[in-house]
């Protein structure tokens, strides 16, 4: 009889350190093969956040370290890049042309730091511009924002020449700045766009882009318009004749672990 009894309550036990776990016995969420709460479903993978904010998680991969610009190469000669590396930066060597990372990248989320020339020249487009192309082709702007008037998509944080950033969140001239940006690359069914990209942007923790769309490959003084590309490319920094300065760029792959966004997107 005490045999019984404990064998009865080593079940219900049993049967609620599964129910911690998850349930069974719960709806099913809609357009998902799972349950609420449902115990098989596959969990997302650990990525261990950085020590400092805006430091690097575990999972992220390292664009420029500090020190050198191995993992980048000269867009215009396909040669090692040459800009100037010095104090934990870098920074554009005007007319020595763009930069792409070596490896490619789609679906990506994406931080780096930058400052525009303490000493102001120029002005509008020619104010500390430089610039950010997600796979060589979608830029958003670095430019010289703190009180330096230009057209709004054309500012520092548009996504040029189509969407002006929500707010002017622009620190002063040669102050360090914050970008965090969410890139959704396009996607093509051989020569049909089947998705456009999407950017999320943050500046200095001010949010500029909402996944907005992005019309196509920026372009100046013309309408943007998707082509068939690649489904991975190059990050590509703009040598725009200013010395703007980079420092923490890091980037992490995104499609890694699957939500389940995609089976209501095959609803
Ligand atoms: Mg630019």
């Amino acid at each position: 009889m005490r045999y019984a009894i404990l064998i009865a309550l080593f079940g219900i036990v049993t049967a609620c350190a599964s129910q911690d776990l998850g349930y069974t016995d719960t709806p099913m969420l809609p357009g998902l093969p799972y349950h609420v709460h449902d115990p098989a479903r596959p969990h997302p993978p650990l990525v261990t956040p950085a020590s400092q904010p805006g430091g690097a998680p575990s999972d992220a991969i390292a664009l420029f370290d500090g020190k050198d610009l191995s993992k980048w190469t000269s867009v215009t000669s396909g040669k090692p890049a040459t800009w100037k590396v010095e104090n934990g930066y870098f920074e554009v060597s005007p007319r020595a042309g763009d930069i792409a990372t070596k490896e490619k990248f789609g679906d990506v989320q994406l931080h780096v730091e930058w400052a525009t020339p303490a000493e102001v020249r120029g002005s509008s487009q020619g104010r500390g511009n430089s610039g950010i192309f997600l796979q060589g082709r979608y830029e958003v702007q670095v430019l010289d924002s703190y009180q330096n008037p230009t057209y709004a998509d054309g500012q520092a944080g548009a996504i040029y020449g189509q969407w002006p950033p929500l707010s002017n969140a622009a620190r002063k001239p040669g102050e360090w700045q914050t970008y965090d940006i969410v890139f959704e690359a396009p996607k093509f069914q051989g020569a049909t766009l089947t998705k456009p990209a999407y950017l999320t942007v943050f500046l200095n923790g001010v949010l500029l882009h909402n996944r907005k769309e992005v019309m196509g490959p920026t372009v100046h003084r013309a309408l943007a318009k998707y082509v068939p590309q690649p489904e991975e490319d190059s990050l590509v920094l703009q040598d725009h004749g200013n010395p703007v300065r980079y420092r923490n760029i890091w980037i992490r792959r995104l499609n890694s672990y699957d939500q389940g966004a995609s089976y209501q997107e095959e609803r």
